[in-house]
């Protein structure tokens, strides 16, 4: 079996999408490379005294519709070339939804959960402090990702302040309320989740509302809830520890309630009528949207052959392969792809960097209104390519990005 490499997934669908738009190759060619890559070897005083070192990554996609953005995670199983693919999808995905920024992401290799926080503290500064060249409000922002926070976002920003002399609020997005943190952010993606979710399901006239969410981090659980608020029925949830499904929809809240105050695992939930199931089962449960909203290559050709939902919506980065999109489109399920469904969270970070750079404060009926016509215009202007080229949601939405990147690049010539 061929081993799964994201950035590979990455060119493969970027080919693809290039190849529909007859894209001459001098188009494109600068696309298919991350413009920098900085690998460090992090230091860390542990709390026994032992010094431990985490090797960390920032990868830069591209720069050439502004300054590039993008997430930091720390996960135990990443690599060079997954960050270099999630950095190109940034770089992709703000093109989708038309913000002016390029596409960066960093990680470290570290299982958070295995350190206390002081060495989490100490690691995200250290980190923080070994990528500082690259990093600034004018050149590349950081943000939230898998298994990093509001917290860690704002020990990035103080260690970030405390090198040049004053406070940098713009450096980072995701950070807290109190120290420049916007409205709406921390729910941003889950939102656009379930905004793209709804443009769907009218679009594709699916009637029924059963939802299987993959995921219950930041991303799948505001999802599952605004979709339940929304009147949807979710049928099924799972994490790390396994999945939950409950036919008669589950208990959106006590689940909720049982992240945030017991475990933040579902490991130990029950609740009357429910089933314990496993991610494998909760991918090819029977319902109308599922929505994989945890990590990459989720959704193979080992199983996809197996996926009975109507719809997908990709809330997570990546969690469909190559292969997998060819068996789901053989199956007539459509999949909103991961670059257009999930980047209600840089939006929201958009219009926290506007206001830090600014110095003023938006109220969040102002965030989540303008998060919303800026979804649907993403959305609407996918699309216009399904329609006009006869093409999957993944292909119009990289086709659409790789149109205005290429454009960026090709307005502003190549130096020297
Ligand atoms: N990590 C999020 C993503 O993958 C948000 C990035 C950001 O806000 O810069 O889209």
């Amino acid at each position: 079996m061929k081993q799964y490499n994201a950035y590979d997934n990455m060119l493969a669908v970027l080919e693809a999408a290039a190849d529909k738009l007859g894209l001459n190759p001098n188009d494109y060619e600068a696309v298919k490379y991350p413009e920098r890559e900085l690998k460090v070897a992090v230091p860390i005083k542990m709390d026994n005294g032992r010094i431990r070192i985490f090797e960390g990554y920032r990868v830069q996609h591209s720069s050439s519709r502004g300054p590039c953005k993008g997430g930091i995670r720390y996960h135990p199983e990443v690599d060079i070339d997954e960050v270099k693919a999630l950095a190109a999808w940034m770089s992709l995905k703000c093109a989708v939804v038309d913000i002016p920024y390029g596409g960066a992401k960093g990680a470290v290799k570290v299982d958070p959960a295995e350190l206390s926080r002081g060495e989490l503290e100490r690691l995200t500064r250290r980190f923080t402090a070994m990528i500082l060249p690259l990093i600034g409000p004018e050149k590349d922002i950081p943000a939230p990702d898998i298994n990093t926070n509001a917290e860690i976002m704002g020990w990035i920003m103080d260690t970030y302040s405390m090198f040049k002399g004053y406070s940098v609020p713009g450096v980072v997005t995701g950070k807290p309320l109190d120290i420049g943190g916007s409205l709406g952010r921390q729910e941003a993606t889950g939102r656009g989740v379930s905004i793209i979710t709804a443009e769907a399901l009218r679009y594709l006239h699916i009637e029924g509302k059963n939802i299987a969410i993959q995921g219950m981090g930041n991303v799948g659980s505001v999802t599952a809830k605004l979709l339940h608020e929304a009147g949807c029925r979710i049928i099924a949830v799972s994490d790390v520890s396994g999945g939950c499904y409950n036919k008669e929809g589950i208990d959106v809240e006590g689940i909720l309630r049982h992240l945030a105050s017991r475990s933040k695992t579902l490991e130990g939930y029950s609740e009357p009528g429910m089933e314990t199931i496993s991610n494998e089962e909760l991918l090819s449960l029977g319902c109308d949207v599922l929505i994989p909203c945890a990590l990459q290559n989720q959704i193979t050709a080992q199983n996809a052959g197996g996926v009975r939902a109507r719809l997908i919506v990709e809330g997570a980065n990546g969690p469909t392969t190559v292969e997998a999109d060819s068996i789901l489109a053989e199956k007539g399920i459509p999949v909103i792809p991961d670059i257009l469904a999930n980047a209600g969270g840089v939006v929201v970070s958009y219009f926290e960097w506007v206001q830090n750079i600014q110095n003023l404060m938006w109220d969040e009926a102002q965030i989540n209104d303008t998060l919303k016509k800026i979804m649907i215009r993403g959305f609407n202007r996918v699309l216009d390519f399904v329609r006009e080229k006869n093409v999957s949601f993944r292909i119009a939405a990289n086709m659409l990005a790789l149109q205005k990147l290429s454009a960026a690049k090709t307005t502003r010539g190549v130096f020297p």
